[in-house]
């Protein structure tokens, strides 16, 4: 077979999405380190004085509005780090900025990430006053040896209050867990813990296997062989099981680890997956926008008080910056966009990368049972494909 895919990506293809326009906002304290964790996360052991924080915030953000020009924000996330840790004044005085400098929509999804503990539940209601929709609970696992075992700060009872709490204070609630956390966690155990956690579930849930992530104590740990993971075989069975249970239950995976009710899937993350535009502003936030003909990519300072640091000196807190060339946006787009099920439009695909992907490789790959059109001509992994996404991603962009 020769010739692109774009010849096969006219005619009845669906309709187009430019990705939206959101801002991620990265509050980046914890009450303490996660052992699995590589988020950029810190843990102060003096009270963090927030309104310097909002003030530092106000500015990087002008900085960003002068670059973005005016625009219509589709969804604002606060993500950390653990933002529950802000007062709901703080919150509040964020969002505020970010309806002043942009345009604002009033179905704009507003995410902010949560921690089960009770002192953090107690704040849902200012939360909610200052304007947030929707929260991200960081549940994990549903007893408490495995909280233990992941060194988190709650236990189940505190758990499954902050998911009632939530429910009967936020139009809409996500909370995550990690599976495949021990080699004796079995399909069957987990099935039993995931139709709990389907049981408190609102309209989404994301679900993550445990990965050993370099820099962390637990990768230390899993070097000197005292600590264990589940191996492929028995982390694909818990896979599968995951598929099949949310599936099931009325909410289908829509992304690798994500799920919902069909029409309540994360607008913010699909803004990162439909290689939408974002800005990103506080300590090791990352942004990506139009800048006049190329997509500009931000990176911040990682560290709180550096950041503020250039923040006072610069007006904004970017030390990496690159500007994208049409070959590697095409590249990103589609690490981005086959984590969907919904995969990716072929069509957009060659505006954006100025090519198309090459039919051989595509046909190779479906030959593999990697990757397939859907009935509505659009391009996307299968099952399989999921499991070796890297690869097959790999395969299309070179
Ligand atoms: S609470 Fe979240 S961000 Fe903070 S250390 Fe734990 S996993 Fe990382």
């Amino acid at each position: 077979m020769n010739g692109t895919l774009a010849d096969t990506a006219s005619g009845n293809a669906p309709p187009e999405t430019d990705g939206g326009f959101g801002v991620y906002l990265h509050w980046p304290f914890c009450a303490a380190k996660c052992p699995y964790c590589d988020f950029n996360s810190h843990v102060r052991h003096q009270p963090v004085d927030q309104q310097r924080y909002v003030e530092a915030f106000r500015r990087e953000l002008a900085h960003m509005r002068a670059r973005t020009g005016p625009r219509s924000v589709n969804s604002i996330f606060m993500g950390g780090g653990t933002p529950s840790l802000m007062d709901p004044s703080t919150v509040g005085a964020l969002l505020n900025e970010v309806a002043r400098l942009w345009t604002l929509g009033d179905d704009a999804e507003i995410t902010l990430e949560a921690n089960p503990s009770s002192v953090e539940a107690s704040r849902f209601r200012g939360y909610r006053d200052a304007g947030v929709n929707r929260v991200s609970l960081g549940v994990q696992a549903l007893n408490d040896a495995d909280l233990k075992m992941l060194g988190r700060l709650h236990d189940r009872a505190q758990a499954l209050h902050a998911i009632r709490l939530a429910r009967e204070t936020f139009p809409r609630l996500s909370f995550d867990l990690i599976y495949a956390r021990r080699p004796s966690q079995t399909p069957e155990e987990w099935a039993g813990e995931l139709r709990e956690a389907i049981s408190h579930a609102a309209d989404h849930l994301s679900l993550y296997q445990l990965t050993i992530e370099e820099g962390t104590p637990f990768h230390a740990l899993h070097r000197a062989g005292k600590l264990h993971v589940p191996d492929e075989e028995q982390a694909a069975a818990l896979y599968a099981v995951t598929q099949e249970m949310t599936a099931a239950h009325g909410l289908p995976a829509y992304e690798i680890s994500n799920h919902a009710v069909p029409g309540a899937e994360s607008r913010h993350n699909l803004i990162y997956w439909r290689y939408g535009e974002y800005v990103g502003a506080g300590p090791g936030a990352h942004g990506r926008f139009r800048e006049g003909f190329a997509r500009s990519v931000t990176m911040t300072e990682k560290m709180p008080e550096r950041w503020l640091q250039a923040v006072a000196t610069f007006g904004h807190g970017v030390i990496e910056e690159e500007h994208l060339n049409p070959d590697a946006e095409g590249d990103e787009m589609l690490v981005m966009g086959l984590r969907l099920t919904e995969g990716i439009s072929l069509a957009r695909f060659a505006r954006i990368a100025g090519r198309a992907l090459d039919v051989e490789r595509v046909a190779m790959l479906a030959a593999d049972g990697l990757i397939e059109m859907t009935p509505d001509g659009r391009l996307r992994a299968t099952r399989d494909g999921m499991f070796v996404l890297d690869a097959v991603v790999a395969d299309l962009a070179r």
